[in-house]
């Protein structure tokens, strides 16, 4: 399976560099992590598009990791109800295969939860074929696209209830968390880790992640980053730079 990353910036960057998410890609299914207000975009420049995604992971109820959800729900409404209009148009691709969607919410706070299934209806959402589920504390896995993607999920440390996603055991995902030495140690099953990177508090400092052992550190990739890092960050190897959309697999050396 190969995972690429659809953002780099966090939730006040201004330089368009895409907002936290993720794509992965398994046998020519695709899994969407997270939905942020530039989602479509993100897609559309890869040559995909909303129908495209089999199901999307929501780590946890931030904006910035949610804010696209309705935008991307009515795209999947409407490109559905006129495809073929659509298609002439070249918003979707003639003839391709529109999968079943499923959203998880893996954060498991069931008030926002309530609340963004009211905002379907608000909305005129509650229509779009979706099979729509809450992943609560003590859930630690998923099995998606036939059993053949296993995510794995750990609770983080953050300001909202969020998840750090492992897949296949080959791909790890920090999600949102202030620096866990015992989360790393969990995502270091994974053969690549993309950990988020921010000014502390509610996020892990870039002086955290680099008292790290190296054979961790080879494999981490920083995300979620203010726009302050992004000019000076590559002197902070051995983190590797997500300096352009590319696709890694799990588990290969890079
Ligand atoms: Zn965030």
């Amino acid at each position: 399976m190969k995972i690429m990353p659809l953002g780099l910036s966090d939730s006040l960057s201004g330089r368009g560099w895409g907002f936290p998410s993720f794509l992965l890609e398994s046998d020519g299914r695709y899994i969407l992590v997270d939905c942020p207000a530039d989602i479509i975009q993100r897609l559309n420049g890869i040559g995909l598009n909303p129908l495209d995604i089999s199901h999307v992971l929501i780590t946890h109820h931030h904006d910035d990791h949610t804010a696209g959800l309705i935008s991307f729900l009515t795209a999947q409404k409407y490109l559905r109800l006129f495809f073929d209009t659509y298609a002439s148009i070249g918003s979707v691709r003639e003839g391709q295969v529109v999968h079943d969607l499923s959203v998880h919410y893996c954060g498991g706070d069931l008030r926002w939860y309530n609340h963004f299934k009211e905002s379907l209806v608000i909305h005129h959402l509650s229509d779009v074929p979706l099979s729509l589920s809450i992943v609560m504390d003590g859930v630690s896995q998923l099995n998606l696209l036939d059993n053949s993607v296993t995510v794995d999920l750990r609770p983080t440390k953050h300001s909202a209830k969020c998840k750090a996603l492992r897949f296949n055991d080959s791909i790890g995902i920090s999600a949102d968390t202030s620096f866990d030495p015992e989360l790393i140690e969990w995502l270091n099953k994974a053969g690549i880790i993309f950990h988020e990177c921010g000014m502390g508090g509610p996020h892990t400092k870039i002086t955290e992640l680099d008292t790290l052992p190296k054979d961790i550190l080879d494999k981490v990739n920083i995300y979620h980053m203010p726009d302050i890092f992004i000019k000076a960050w590559h002197e902070c190897p051995p983190l590797v730079a997500l300096s352009e959309l590319r696709w890694y697999e799990g588990g290969k050396d890079f």
